[in-house]
């Protein structure tokens, strides 16, 4: 039994190395929001969309939404928000989106598969996710995934828009999102270092996204 015991803690720290959404995410979180100023507000920020961040012009960026084109998903806490995503934190720049289990997901930027975990089960641990490497030497996390969701293989090469797996509720994401966020560089563990991106197939998102926003993925290219 203690074994037991001293195995499941070890598991539950392995996996808040790769961090993602906790309660709090889940506490803050407003479905029925119509107004995100007000909601910032609320989550105890003033303006707290980053103001000194440069972000890259959304029309052109490399990122295209994680999901496939006609499909419309809400986000929850995005970049610079509140909770986990707040200025400073490592995910401070990483994106929820609230979708059901089972979701496609599809690549944001093409790459290589350089990691993948997909044992966890819904509402359990490890957090299940797929990390993408990208030709600038960044990394793209797609965090949550369902039990078995990771679709893609480790050294595979991708392009965008290829589905890499299927959204789930593992790990700490209280609810059933993908947590996005992509990582600068190595090391990947938690606490890692996100940076800001701009999605060029969706409504106008010159600072990233809104919280609590739908988000219709438009064709590319
Ligand atoms: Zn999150």
């Amino acid at each position: 039994m203690v074994q037991r015991t001293l195995i499941i803690m070890v598991l539950s720290l392995m996996s808040y190395q790769f961090h993602s959404c906790t309660k709090s995410d889940r506490d803050t979180r407003r479905p029925g929001s119509k107004n995100t100023v007000e909601s910032l507000a609320e989550s105890g920020g003033t303006d707290i969309r980053c103001n000194n961040v440069r972000y890259e012009d959304w029309k052109t960026s490399e990122y295209v939404l994680p999901y496939a084109v006609g499909e419309t998903y809400r986000t929850n806490l995005t970049n610079c928000t509140s909770s986990y995503h707040a200025p400073g934190m490592p995910d401070q720049f990483a994106i929820d989106f609230a979708m059901p289990i089972g979701t496609e997901i599809t690549a944001a930027r093409p790459g290589q598969v350089f990691h993948i975990e997909e044992s966890g089960i819904d509402g359990g641990f490890p957090n299940n996710l797929a990390i993408i490497a990208h030709s600038d030497g960044t990394f793209a996390a797609y965090m949550h995934l369902t039990e078995n969701g990771a679709l893609a293989e480790v050294g595979s090469f991708i392009l965008q828009g290829d589905i890499i797996g299927l959204s789930g509720n593992t790990g700490l994401a209280g609810y059933p999102h993908l947590h996005f966020v992509v990582i600068k560089e190595k090391p990947l563990e938690f606490p890692y270092t996100s940076v800001p991106v701009t999605f060029k197939n969706t409504l106008d998102n010159e600072r990233s996204l809104l919280p609590y926003t739908d988000y219709p993925a438009y064709p590319y290219e």
